[in-house]
């Protein structure tokens, strides 16, 4: 999005040169991405079972290094990190001001069990934290804390004798590449997670002044509003200080050892910038109210924008909440739901643990069962392309500039922020019902090669698209692509300034008048016969959403569904419409080409997040059917809520079933697993495929499987928490 672009397509073709041929197919990817095992690129690929371990000043005179071991074999774990320095030292480090713990005395903690995974043939990846130093580098460097709006540096808000580091001054670019090169030459580890790795938010140190000064001639914003043109330099300034803090970890640490890579927690967010290798995502657990797929939806999300690269999917075993209870034990069957939902959306399995010590086991039986079930079904696992035609594109540049990266209070022309995810997570959830096979796609990616897998685009109130991004959406639509567009979808550009039109009303049909906000007691009458209100035909009026765009329609072609507007709440005896119908459309369902478009001029995906009306759930699934045109490549016929996803592997289909039925679904953690079934799965088999044996991993079944067509149909009586129809090809 910004900063050296060119450089990073550089970096991207070097490293597509370096790892050879079918690497080189993978960054391509064509009708269907190759994600896992990637032969050609380097080791983490095929590491598919992750844990690790963060130590604490007090492990090590008092941890038990061969419970790790033991539970590493047990596990199959095949990568795995390891706490190594940065704020503080588990080994005797020379790096003057690298504080070693507290009680590591004469050892050498990681040492220890780099060589005791070594000896089970495990990969190491070294994490470092940069964002807190001790006393005495304070003592020595003041100008490394970072600094409040006042100029005063920074107590860190948990230990009281550290400090908090400024990201862009010496403890980030001179101190922290001595520890990455110090590491690197004693243990030769694989690479290096970063933790923390982009600072503690905003710094007003005298570093940050000088250097943003400098680079954009502006002082530093004290203001969160995007449009402020301080604070949209700071942002872009600030993804610039990220990649060179990037590139030049990396590149010390390859300095040292070739194959070695630097990878940041959550990777760089920048489809274009991705050269780790592989990217872990720290995802630990549910809180507050938080679906059980969530953990899905991270894996899609990543996955897209790291370009189908391996992801690892981190979760804690512990209680994962605003409090932090950093040192308690999640209940198996959450933990299990949590790492399931992740799992079955293409996530990698990365168990952390806070502190080497265990005194409370209960993690460990049913992290060990997950992980040997992993192991088992390994080759079941390494997907080469997910077969999903629909996608969610998701839209960071939204997030940022039209709804403010932290909270803010919204003014003219500025969105809650919250209102981008809540458009998101109600279409979401919306497809999770209708168990509509979906993956996320990036706004950043709208390129045939990336979306051109896809049948159906769907745009949730995706405000901020750049006049190219529209004109590739145009395209997409143009060759046969539909799209599902949602509230202000493309009315702002890319830097989130308001456009006088909607960018995409050529699609919509319609031209942008006004938004009205907060409106009450607003319904929709739904019109027959029309796929789009098909389930509706006994429903008279069904509830509209709190966000209305009024349009200006640009033909007078009859909608599928019309305004009830707005009318008084109280008192009891006005409750009555003012008007009880009118023709004012409320969706806009267009053929466009050889494509088709729907357009809701409303947020009934966000209203459907906060009310969760069963006949929006409908309204939003039909919307995906009437504008796909075509059968779903899977279909799952039984009871409750089941996040889907179809894989294909080399040699064999996989379906996963995750079992979503439980008093818990919306807000964990889960008690226990409620079994439920049975489900019937129907499947469109690729082009040529030959099914030689089918499968059920979890129960160990051969299901009943019999032909509908050209579809393969498959009877699962009953699904514990995750079942897996495998199909061997033959
Ligand atoms: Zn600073």
């Amino acid at each position: 999005m910004v900063g050296n672009e060119r450089d990073g397509a550089t970096r991207r073709e070097a490293l597509m040169l370096g790892a050879g041929a079918l690497a080189a197919t993978a960054f391509h990817i064509p009708a269907f991405a190759v994600t896992g095992d990637m032969a050609g690129l380097p080791w983490a690929n095929n590491a598919m079972r992750w844990a690790q371990v963060a130590f604490t000043e007090e492990d090590p005179p008092r941890y038990d290094p061969n419970f790790w071991f033991d539970f590493f074999r047990e596990a199959h774990v095949q990568a795995v990190c390891l706490s190594a320095g940065g704020d503080v030292a588990f080994y005797p480090t020379r790096v003057p001001l690298h504080k070693r713990a507290r009680d590591l005395g004469d050892r050498d903690m990681l040492g220890e069990m780099i060589k005791g995974c070594r000896n089970q043939n495990i990969s190491v990846i070294t994490r470092v934290d940069p964002h807190a130093m001790s006393e005495e580098a304070f003592a020595t460097h003041p100008e490394w804390a970072a600094c409040t709006e006042d100029g005063k540096p920074r107590r860190h808000w948990a230990a009281a004798d550290m400090w908090v580091t400024c990201q862009n001054g010496g403890f980030y670019f001179d101190f922290m590449p001595a520890v990455l090169k110090e590491i690197t030459d004693k243990y030769q580890p694989e690479g290096f997670f970063g933790n923390r790795w982009a600072g503690s938010g905003m710094c007003y140190c005298q570093t940050c002044h000088t250097k943003f000064r400098a680079a954009t001639g502006l002082e530093l914003p004290t203001s969160n509003d995007p449009q402020d043109p301080r604070r949209k330099a700071y942002i872009q300034w600030n993804t610039d200080m990220r990649w060179q803090q990037f590139t030049l970890w990396n590149d010390t640490v390859k300095m040292s050892k070739k194959d070695c890579f630097f990878s940041p927690n959550g990777g760089l967010n920048n489809p274009e910038k991705v050269i780790h290798p592989l990217v872990a995502v720290d995802r630990q657990g549910r809180s507050g109210t938080t679906p059980v797929w969530m953990m899905g939806k991270f894996a899609k999300i990543t996955r897209a924008y790291m370009q189908n690269l391996p992801v690892v999917g981190i979760f804690n075993v512990g209680i994962e909440d605003d409090n932090r209870w950093k040192d308690s034990v999640q209940n198996g069957a959450e933990l299990r739901a949590w790492m399931q939902g992740g799992i079955a959306q293409g996530f990698r399995p990365w168990v952390a643990k806070f502190n080497a010590r265990i005194f409370d086991p209960r993690w460990v039986a049913p992290v060990t069962a997950m992980y040997d079930w992993h192991w088992r079904n390994d080759r079941y696992l390494r997907n080469t392309s997910n077969l999903a035609r629909v996608a969610i594109v998701n839209s960071t540049q939204s997030g940022t500039f039209t709804a403010g990266g932290t909270a803010f209070t919204a003014g003219d022309g500025v969105r809650a922020a919250q209102r981008v995810t809540d458009s998101q997570n109600g279409y979401y959830q919306a497809l999770v019902e209708a168990r509509i096979p979906f993956e996320m796609a990036d706004d950043r990616q709208l390129e045939p090669a990336h979306i051109g897998r896809y049948r159906v685009l769907i745009l949730p109130d995706i405000a901020a698209l750049s006049d190219k991004q529209c004109q590739q959406i145009r395209d997409f639509v143009n060759a046969g692509g539909r799209i599902v567009a949602t509230g202000e979808t493309s009315l702002y550009d890319e830097l989130g300034k308001r456009r006088m039109n909607f960018g995409l009303s050529d699609l919509f049909g319609c031209d942008y008048v006004k938004t009205d906000n907060g409106v009450k007691n607003s319904y929709l009458t739904p019109h027959h016969p029309h796929l789009l209100t098909k389930g509706l035909e006994d429903a008279p009026r069904i509830i509209a959403a709190t966000q209305q765009i009024t349009v200006k329609s640009h033909d007078a072609t009859s909608q599928p569904l019309t305004l009830v507007p707005s009318y008084p709440d109280l008192p009891m005896e006005r409750v009555f419409p003012l008007a009880e119908q009118t023709d004012t459309p409320m969706v806009f369902c267009r053929q466009v080409g050889k494509g088709r478009v729907v357009y809701f001029p409303m947020d009934i995906d966000r209203t459907f997040w906060e009310v969760l009306a069963a006949d929006h759930q409908i309204v939003l699934a039909n919307a995906v059917e009437w504008a796909m045109e075509e059968p779903q490549p899977m279909r799952v016929k039984g009871p409750g809520v089941l996040d889907v996803s179809y894989w294909r592997q080399q040699n064999s289909l996989t379906v996963h079933l995750v079992n979503m039925n439980n008093p818990m679904m919306m807000k964990g953690p889960y008690r226990e697993v409620l079994p439920a079934g049975p489900y019937t799965v129907s499947l469109a088999l690729p082009p040529g495929a030959k099914v030689r044996a089918v499968k059920l991993l979890e129960s160990g079944a051969t299901p009943q499987t019999s032909r509908d067509g050209e579809r393969l149909v498959v009877e699962v009586p009953r699904i514990h928490l995750h079942e897996v129809v495998a199909v061997d090809l033959v």
